[in-house]
Parts: structure tokens; sequence; C-alpha cells
């Protein structure tokens, strides 16, 4: 059985993908693919198949996913899910790997704290659902942190969330539950 792990591993960025055989060496290993912009992240499979993964980053070229990198801790959005071989579903949020089991259910580790509650909060309206990617572009947050932060204002009763499977819009409160 391969071995899964819960996290990535930076390891460089170059400017040729050809490059990233003699860089990757174990599960979560990855390079940044980039000239002039992000074009491509390359990931060693965290499932411990073996496999690259090549990870679009750049619109241009089709569907993409978003890279975000704070201090080389690093964020992809949406989740990445190959739906061939291995099959692997994860998120990566700040390095950190969480695997999902069914369509983005969000691992029950996830915590975001006071202060980025608050900003969301600021940016909820009483009167319009707005969906967390929005909410997220204009607090400057990683989508899966404003995701997580409406989940846990909704819990305090200060926001709510559009009714649906999908629970991806969110609108302020206006009552606050006693
Ligand atoms: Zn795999």
């Amino acid at each position: 059985m391969p071995q899964r792990v819960n996290q990535i591993y930076y390891k460089e960025t170059i400017e040729n993908r050809s490059n990233s055989k003699d860089l990757l060496f174990k599960a979560g290993d990855f390079v940044i693919v980039k000239r002039g912009i992000p074009r491509l992240l390359i990931l060693r499979c965290p499932c411990g198949c073996g496999d690259d993964l090549l990870i679009n980053l750049d619109k241009r070229s089709g569907k993409a996913w978003r890279l975000y990198s704070r201090f080389e801790s690093f964020s992809l959005f949406p989740s990445y899910w190959r739906d061939t071989a291995c099959g692997s579903h994860f998120i990566i949020w700040e390095n950190r790997i969480y695997w999902c089991y069914r369509t983005n259910e969000l691992d029950e580790g996830w915590r975001v704290n006071e202060r980025i509650e608050n900003k969301v909060l600021e940016v909820l309206k009483e009167n319009e659902y707005r969906h967390y990617i929005e909410l997220a572009d204009e607090c400057g947050l990683i989508p899966w942190e404003c995701l997580q932060a409406c989940k846990q204002l909704s819990r305090k009763g200060l926001c709510i969330s559009k009714n649906g499977v999908s629970k991806e819009q969110f609108k302020k409160s206006t009552s606050k539950i006693q």
C-alpha cells in the first residue's frame, strides 16, 4: 500500500517543466513552473502512487487553479480531484493536505481565528447572499479561510447560508440567536 502524506513540500520555482524530474523525490514534493506568471504546479502525488500531477495555474490554457503563497506557505483553490488512476481528491491549505472523501466535504480539523471571522463579517451583507470566493477576494483571504469563517459565523448565528446542497453563499444574519 502506498503511503499517503498530509503535507506538501516546496522545492523550487523553475522555468522549464522538464527540470522537475530532478527535484521531486517523495510524495508531496512540488515545484512551481513560472515564466513571467505561474504556469503550472507539479506535485508528486501525495497518495504515494508515484505519479506527478500537473496542476494548471494559467487561466489562458483552460481550467486553472489559484495558488496562494504566504512566506512559503501554499494553498490551492479549488480542491484537486484526479478522475483517473489513483483518483486522489484533496485540498491544499497552508501546506497541509486535507483528503476529501465526499465532494468538497471539509476536514474536521479546520479552524480560523476571530480576526478572520471579523474580516468576513465586515463584508457580509444583510440583504444579499454572496459567494465565499467573492468575499475572500474582497478581504484578501484564501477562499478556504473565508468558507471556514462563514461556517463558524453560521454556528454563532451571525450569518446564514443559502439553502441548498452546496452552501456556498452567505449573508449576514439580521437577528442574533440568543
Ligand atoms: Zn496518486
